[in-house]
């Protein structure tokens, strides 16, 4: 798509006033990083932003302190929101070079320069261009759109000293990889390869928030193999190193069904990674799951985060042989928030073996006879029904309840005064 197809939208329009705005005061202003990248890739961009010589006070001082937003003041970084949410926010950064790096993160200090130095700071080549609105122009300093042509990911510079600068580069790398299907500039590999176990002085939230990125993608199994190539994985995930058979088999049968998954879900395929961690070796369930939860944990997933995926890993084998079990059974493993995601993954795995899921297909055509109150109906007694007839709270009470929703799950009792007998006949037989 040519760069100009881009001037129809709300997104675009915005932030070409605002280059408008700060060219006709003097300033140079010019779309700098990713927008630029997005729009020669024939994407549109998720957010736009603009480079300029103006400095942060300029800046604010010329768009109005009531609506520009000092976001990073110490990196010359302020955010203009656009007055309606189709114009999105864009993010005005001053032309800067990065001090010296700390914690191998963050830069001690910036200082303020040419667009040609500002280019130098950033990531990738496909990463450091800028396009000029007003002219529909591309300045490229650094080699970026021979790179995009050629769909390679390069370090600009030095690549050992750009990731020993900033480990996030890491991730961003095998991201933009994967992602777009591209292929990583062997000296730029090398170095992630000698970096990558440093990936750990990240935080663990900014970790997280690139697997999720790289997760939900359909090219999920690209990013994770070339996590592991380049010892990304082991570093983030020690959990799973060693438990993948010899020569790392399993690994590769789960690449294969985290790339015939079929839905954008990060939880999904989280799943899929760690399912080995599920080990059937060991037969307390609850224990298994806990090792499930605490790497997740470890990783400050949010608790349903963590809810859903570890649902899903426990209940990996859930739907095999389904049509054969009972309904109190069934019922309630697809009326789950996530058995959608589960029988994707069941489909995924058949897909990846060669053949197709007799259960994952058996499940949809039963989902499909069911309203919402046969699958999950209100319940037809309470505790406090089971209290009245003598029961008080407890295991016995628990068991009882769970007897009679298993019979009305399974349709052999369907009314209150049914629920009721029932109880009692419970009561009498195992109270002789
Ligand atoms: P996406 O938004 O799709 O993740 P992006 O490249 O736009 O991709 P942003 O985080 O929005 O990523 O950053 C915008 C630009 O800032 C990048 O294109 C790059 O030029 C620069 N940049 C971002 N993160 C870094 C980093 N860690 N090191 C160097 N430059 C970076
Ligand atoms: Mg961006």
């Amino acid at each position: 798509m040519n760069p100009a197809d881009h001037t129809t939208s709300q997104r675009y329009g915005f932030a070409s006033a605002i280059v408008r705005r700060l060219r006709s005061a003097g300033y140079q202003a010019l779309f700098a990083g990713g927008c630029v990248r997005d729009q020669l890739l024939g994407r549109i961009p998720k957010d736009y932003d603009v480079a300029t010589s103006a400095s942060p006070e300029q800046v604010m001082n010329l768009l109005g302190r009531q609506r520009t937003i000092p976001v990073g003041a110490a990196f010359g970084v302020v955010m203009v929101p656009g007055s309606t949410a189709a114009e999105g926010a864009v993010e005005v950064a001053t032309f800067r070079s990065d001090g010296q790096y700390i914690d191998g993160r963050r830069p001690t200090s910036v200082r303020f320069c040419s667009p040609i130095e500002d280019a130098q700071r950033r990531d990738f080549t496909i990463n450091g261009m800028f396009f000029d609105p007003l002219e529909n122009t591309v300045l490229d300093y650094v080699g970026g759109q021979q790179d995009l042509q050629q769909q390679v990911v390069r370090a600009i510079g030095d690549p050992l000293a750009r990731f020993h600068e900033d480990k996030l580069r890491l991730l961003r790398a095998v991201r933009f990889t994967a992602t777009f299907g591209f292929r990583l500039d062997p000296a730029t590999e090398q170095a992630i390869c000698s970096t990558g176990h440093q990936i750990t002085q990240v935080s663990v939230e900014r970790i997280a928030q690139e697997m999720r990125r790289m997760l939900e993608h359909p090219e999920r199994a690209l990013a994770c193999r070339l996590l592991q190539q380049t010892g990304l994985l082991p570093a983030i995930l020690p959990e799973l190193q060693g438990l993948d058979g010899s020569a790392g088999s399993d690994f590769t049968t789960r690449l294969s069904i985290l790339q015939a998954l079929s839905v954008e879900s990060a939880e999904a395929a989280w799943a899929i990674l760690l399912q080995p961690l599920f080990q059937p070796q060991q037969a307390d369930a609850k224990r298994r799951l806990s090792l499930i939860h605490a790497l997740l944990r470890r990783l400050k997933m949010s608790n349903q985060e963590i809810e859903d995926i570890g649902w899903l890993t426990a209940h990996r084998a859930a739907l095999h042989n389904l049509a054969a079990r009972p309904l109190h059974d069934i019922k309630p493993l697809l009326h789950h928030s996530c058995s959608r995601l589960l029988l994707a993954i069941n489909d995924a795995a058949a897909h990846a073996a060669g053949t197709v899921s007799d259960d994952s297909n058996w499940a949809r055509r039963f989902l499909s006879t069911q309203t919402p109150d046969q699958l999950n109906p209100p319940p037809l007694i309470s505790g406090h029904d089971v209290a009245a007839a003598g029961i008080p709270p407890g295991p016995k009470m628990r068991l009882l309840l769970q007897q009679i929703r298993n019979a009305q799950l399974d349709e052999i009792i369907g009314t209150h005064a049914t629920a009721l007998q029932f109880l009692q006949q419970l009561i009498t037989t195992t109270n002789p």
